[in-house]
């Protein structure tokens, strides 16, 4: 973890926190600085951002797919994504319990005329494919046109089985629907399970990849998807005011991230398991075992403990989810293998004092 130890969210500062309240809280390390500072700059809205192509054709090449496109957020390339695949009156069928349903103040209805059709999802995140099927409106003038079909991976950290992805993706490729799937932690889904990134990406017509998250950069999501669908969706990058200029300095974030910070999400799944392990006997504290397994684990206080437990670890310098009844506690590269042994020692510290 050396390479880390510049990092401001990593440095014995005495004031620092341990942040397990999301994995976008990392912050760029030295060398990623660097990289930032030496990427070779143009105006993308003119396309001539050497570093910003770089990162987009990377991406491409990963994912098996012809082209990409680099945003500001996930939210930004989720929602352009949206509008290439439905025009007004359109609808999508989506996970009740995924971001883009529930997280993105609905931004395909406000914005893009969209309809959204939620459907049941799992404790895993899952949907059933029966369920898809039932949602997919016949030609009727009293219903929207089903258009979209969209997944996400991982949902909650929970990796969602690829054989199902790809046979809801088939279902509804065969009714005429497109897939897209929102992969913000879609590196974490591939560094799992050992299988590489054009494979999960096969069944897709478009995924969406957070640089932000645990790769740690500062900002950035990257949509992916055939060469017709990235050149609509450059015109609505435009449209939701998200075409950037010397977006190079980002996009060298991103790269460093590509060649730096995948194989390393191993890292946070290998202390997040460490951790929920280590709390799994304490009295009065349920550990989920199921959505335990990538870097996020889910803890359930008893609801006395729920706003002491908080403050008690806050007061001690980790910060963890305010979710209730279940707290989110989510790894990434800012909290080291001292830093696991220093939560795992305050969470005994207030069960068994
Ligand atoms: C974070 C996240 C996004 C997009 O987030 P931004 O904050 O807009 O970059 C989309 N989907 C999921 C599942 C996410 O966790």
């Amino acid at each position: 973890m050396s390479q880390y130890a510049n990092s401001p969210n990593v440095q014995g500062n005495p004031n620092r926190m341990i942040d397990l309240r999301s994995d976008t809280v990392t912050q760029p390390t030295a060398a990623m600085k660097q990289a930032m500072i030496d990427a070779p700059l143009g105006d993308d809205v003119y396309e001539e951002d050497p570093t910003v192509k770089a990162l987009e054709q990377r991406l491409a090449t990963l994912l098996g797919k012809e082209a990409a496109l680099f945003f500001p957020s996930g939210t930004q390339s989720n929602l352009a994504a949206l509008l290439c695949h439905c025009q007004r009156g359109e609808e999508v069928i989506v996970g009740e319990k995924y971001h883009t349903f529930l997280h993105e103040a609905r931004g395909a209805s406000v914005l893009g005329g969209i309809a959204m059709h939620p459907l049941p999802t799992n404790k895993l995140g899952q949907i059933e494919i029966a369920d898809m099927l039932a949602a997919i409106k016949p030609d009727d003038i009293h219903d929207p046109i089903s258009k979209l079909l969209a997944l996400e991976n991982t949902v909650s950290g929970c990796v969602q089985d690829q054989a199902h992805l790809t046979a809801l993706a088939e279902a509804a490729h065969a009714k005429g629907l497109s897939v897209h799937l929102d992969g913000a932690r879609f590196f974490n889904a591939v560094v799992k399970q050992n299988k590489s990134a054009a494979e999960l990406a096969a069944p897709m017509d478009s995924i969406s990849i957070c640089l932000s998250k645990g790769l740690g950069t500062p900002a950035g999501s990257v949509l992916v998807g055939s060469e017709k669908l990235i050149r609509y969706a450059k015109r609505q990058r435009k449209i939701l005011g998200g075409g950037m200029r010397q977006s190079g300095m980002l996009a060298g974030a991103g790269l460093y991230a590509l060649e730096n910070n995948i194989e390393r999400l191993a890292v946070d799944h290998e202390h997040t398991r460490i951790i929920a392990e280590a709390l799994t006997n304490l009295p009065n504290l349920e550990v989920d075992q199921e959505r335990l397994q990538t870097n996020m684990f889910f803890i359930k206080p008893l609801p006395e403990d729920h706003a002491p437990l908080q403050a008690f670890m806050t007061e001690h310098g980790v910060r963890i989810g305010w979710q209730q009844p279940w707290m989110r506690c989510v790894l990434h590269l800012g909290v080291s293998a001292q830093d696991v042994e220093q939560i795992i020692t305050l969470f005994k510290r207030y069960y068994q004092p």
